[in-house]
């Protein structure tokens, strides 16, 4: 009889950041939900899965328009800039405050310090976009637009050897002044990311 819970609730324990018994919390929350809701949400699923596209040139999820290419890329297109962003609410925080209109990557994830540990960020990808946007002069500098934690941290050291010793024509620069360390980039106000935007360091 309990089959029925424990499969939902698994489904919900896959998602990041929740554990088993928040996720059978989920499920008793929703049996107390009224069919309306249920409803509801089983189509907002599903329409989102219908509607959104992942843009092929920054991996960020954007609503169906007919192309690959997300309109931020499209505006971009003659920007010699690429800002690497941990995520999707990253890139509209900083987006939003209108301080960059260059390119954008959405890396996905953090390079794991525990090399064991799995690890989301697109690394290999981001490689390769790199490779072919230099290999067509569309690419000057790379700006590491990360939030302030070790695990950030770890990843742009990681990613600025890499790149360093790979693409020795481009320059590097990182978020200056203004971000404190425990800083999540989604959650820094638009005034403080504008500034550590402007006074980015060059490494
Ligand atoms: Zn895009």
């Amino acid at each position: 009889m309990n089959n029925r819970i424990d499969k939902l609730a698994e489904l919900f324990e896959s998602f990041p950041g929740i554990g088993r018994r928040q996720a059978r919390r989920f499920v008793y929350y929703l049996l107390h939900k009224d069919q309306g809701y249920i409803n509801e949400l089983v189509a907002g699923i599903q329409n989102v899965k219908a509607e959104i596209n992942q843009c092929s040139e920054c991996y960020r999820f954007f609503p169906k328009n007919g192309s690959l290419v997300c309109e931020v890329c499209t505006q971009a297109k003659d920007s010699k800039q690429l800002a690497i962003v941990e995520k999707d609410a990253d890139f509209e925080n900083l987006h939003k405050t209108h301080v960059y209109d260059g390119k954008y990557f959405i890396l996905g994830g953090f390079i794991n310090a525990n090399e064991k540990k799995r690890s989301y960020a697109r690394v290999d990808t981001l490689i390769k976009r790199i490779e072919r946007d230099t290999a067509s002069g569309a690419l000057d500098e790379v700006i590491f637009a990360l939030s302030i934690s070790p695990e950030a941290e770890h990843t742009r050291i990681r990613l600025y050897t890499m790149l360093r010793d790979e693409f020795p024509n481009l320059t590097f620069s990182t978020l200056g002044r203004g971000l404190s360390t425990g800083t999540e980039l989604e959650y820094s106000d638009t005034e403080t990311l504008k500034y550590a935007f402007k006074s980015r360091i060059q490494q």
